[in-house]
């Protein structure tokens, strides 16, 4: 996992990097987590990306839930984006990028070709914050093992374009910003997901966030992978931490239980799930572009 510390002159450094590059392409692929769409993006992803299209790529789709993800889907298109759920690890729906960005430029296409250039070269970049899946995104998209050297904000290197097909082409070089962490909740949905590393934040309170998430969220998941019973179910959260934890055989050592459940969270263990829907965002909803 990328540990990166983002620092106030180094965040700026990053954004500086991405808007520099966004200046040498047609269409940003915005690589967000399926499973926490709006917590996944950087804050002021909007503003950096500007008018520039965009496609919305809800990775790791195979650990989200899909009635979910096809909101977020919708919710991504009312605003005004292209969007597509797919599977990087597994190159699932991927070949559908390439033909979504031609679709989004085809005007510029159209133009190109009026004015003689008979095969116009589509180029993008993959942008978002850390371990949502870019390096995968790129390596599956141009069916290489490329070392994404330079995975790091402010480790600049020779850029390369990347022949996608004769037609479409990716920056070798992601961009990366830093994710909304200044937001307790927030925080704590992207340490369950694994997004931010674990030296950051307190296992026993992602672990608890954890536990009261997905008893709210999908309780019967929870209960089927820890083989609770109603009455286990009916216990408070604290309690059903202290239960949970003699049941598995750590006694009085929450932590490891805590430990546990973001264990089992990140592996998909406890079934497929996504941790907010678009409505949640709505009340600050400065999204629409
Ligand atoms: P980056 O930091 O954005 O470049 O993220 P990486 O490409 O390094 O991916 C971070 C982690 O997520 C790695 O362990 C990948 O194997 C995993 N990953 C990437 N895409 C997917 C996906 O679609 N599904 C699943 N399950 N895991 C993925």
């Amino acid at each position: 996992m990328a540990q990166i510390q983002w620092f106030p002159g180094h965040m700026a450094k990053a954004r500086k990097e991405v808007q520099a590059r966004l200046k040498q392409v047609d269409v940003v692929l915005e690589i967000v987590d399926a499973r926490v769409p709006e917590s996944s993006r950087n804050p002021m992803m909007n503003q950096i990306v500007g008018q520039k299209p965009r496609i919305m790529v809800l990775n790791k789709q195979d650990l989200a839930d899909p009635a979910k993800t096809k909101l977020w889907l919708d919710h991504f298109r009312a605003g005004g984006d292209e969007a597509i759920a797919i599977d990087a690890q597994h190159a699932k729906r991927l070949n559908q990028l390439p033909a979504l960005a031609k679709q989004l430029m085809a005007a510029k296409i159209a133009k190109q070709k009026a004015r003689g250039i008979r095969n116009p070269a589509i180029r993008a970049i993959c942008i978002g914050i850390p371990n949502v899946g870019k390096s995968t995104v790129l390596n599956r998209l141009v069916h290489k093992n490329i070392a994404v050297t330079g995975n790091r904000p402010g480790v600049t290197k020779n850029q390369q374009w990347l022949a996608v097909d004769d037609t479409f082409q990716v920056l070798d070089t992601p961009g990366i910003l830093w994710p909304k962490f200044e937001d307790e909740l927030i925080g704590q949905k992207l340490a369950l997901t694994g997004a931010i590393a674990d030296a950051v934040f307190q296992e026993d309170t992602v672990g608890m966030f954890g536990l009261a998430t997905f008893r709210r969220l999908y309780p019967e998941q929870f209960r089927v992978a820890y083989g609770l019973n109603a009455t286990d179910m009916a216990l408070s959260d604290s309690d059903l931490m202290v239960h949970l934890s003699q049941k598995n055989g750590f006694g009085a050592d929450y932590n490891r239980m805590a430990e546990r459940i973001i264990f089992d969270a990140r592996q998909g263990k406890l079934g497929r799930y996504t941790l907010e829907v678009p409505a949640d965002f709505e009340a600050d909803d400065d999204d629409a572009r």
